[in-house]
């Protein structure tokens, strides 16, 4: 799932109001607002900005950050499938701890995720350079504690929030530069069932949004018992680097009914499409979906593809890059 800012702003409560039929799953507000409650019980282990913890007044004082002249304007801050992304691990202490093994069965998922991914990449000569192993470099993961009582409550206070405690928490743009590379993204884990989503950047957006998240839940929208499975990874991933979401219609990006058709008709196992298997269940061990040349286009593993012939409005302006126009 991804939420496209123009009807983020316009009213986030109504777009979770709505129960959408995603490829990951129902979702729905009841659930979305069922998180949390208990208070943290022993949260010494996560970094907490203390007297900066961003709060509802974070919006009285938030000033808008400015664009620096390393940043992509075009991609956001996670730019191309090839460009060695360090994508860090955010464990959100929203109530529940956070279990060594569920963190580190996260990170096995990361890694299945990943794995497939650049192996589907191979099929286009291509694949998914991203630096993620926490389990190999522990700086890759954090753990934040935010005073925000359910993030998808607000999302714009959310964003600026995790932000502004980034910036304290991680040196991002030192591993940047010890990667050499340019391209950063977010995966926040929400120890919590729900329907996992992104948070992409558009051209156009303001420097706000340029940090790219995902948000990922441990456990699926069932309530905790099926953990979230690599290929929500992956799909969730994906959206960083300019993939549609190809299980429903969207004008802004030009996604036709007819695509969703074709889409259904001939990739009917694309995992943009859905994350579940052919069974209609979980695969655990590896992403069995396909990456039709559609996707493939979108996160420019290939530059051009037949189908745009047919869909003319998928047509990119700029590799990669979600846009308004
Ligand atoms: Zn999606």
């Amino acid at each position: 799932m991804r939420i496209v800012k123009r009807i983020l702003l316009a009213g986030t409560s109504l777009l979770l109001c709505l129960n959408l039929l995603t490829g990951c799953s129902w979702v729905s507000l009841g659930v979305l607002y069922g998180m949390l409650s208990e208070s943290p019980d022993d949260s010494s282990d996560f970094y907490d900005p203390g007297s900066s913890t961003p709060d509802s007044s974070l919006t009285d004082d938030w000033e808008e950050p400015g664009w620096e002249n390393w940043m992509n304007t075009a991609t956001g801050s996670a730019t191309y499938p090839e460009s060695g992304t360090v994508l860090i691990s955010v464990y959100l202490d929203t109530g529940l701890d956070w279990t060594e093994e569920d963190v580190a069965l996260t990170q096995q998922y990361l890694q299945i995720a990943v794995e497939g991914l650049d192996q589907k990449g191979q099929a286009y000569q291509s694949g998914m350079d991203v630096v993620y192993d926490s389990r190999q470099d522990p700086r890759l993961a954090v753990n934040l504690s935010l005073d925000i009582p359910d993030v998808e409550d607000d999302l714009q206070l959310t964003n600026r929030a995790l932000d502004a405690a980034l910036a304290e928490a991680v040196d991002y743009r030192g591993l940047m530069e010890e990667y050499q590379t340019d391209s950063v993204a977010f995966l926040v884990f929400l120890n919590d069932s729900g329907v996992s989503y992104t948070i992409p950047y558009y051209q156009g957006d303001s420097a706000e949004w340029y940090w790219e998240k995902c948000y990922l839940y441990l456990y699926d929208l069932g309530g905790r018992r099926n953990y979230e499975n690599p290929a929500t990874y992956a799909h969730e991933m994906l959206h960083l680097f300019g993939a549609w979401d190809l299980y429903e219609t969207n004008d802004t990006d030009g996604v036709t009914q007819q695509v969703v058709d074709y889409i259904r008709s001939e990739y009917p196992t694309e995992l943009m499409l859905t994350t579940y298997n052919i069974w209609g269940g979980y695969t655990y061990d590896r992403v069995p979906q396909v990456i039709s040349p559609l996707t493939a286009y979108a996160i420019g593993w290939i530059e051009d593809c037949p189908e745009l012939d047919q869909f003319p409005t998928l047509e990119r302006q700029q590799r990669c890059c979600f846009s308004y126009w």
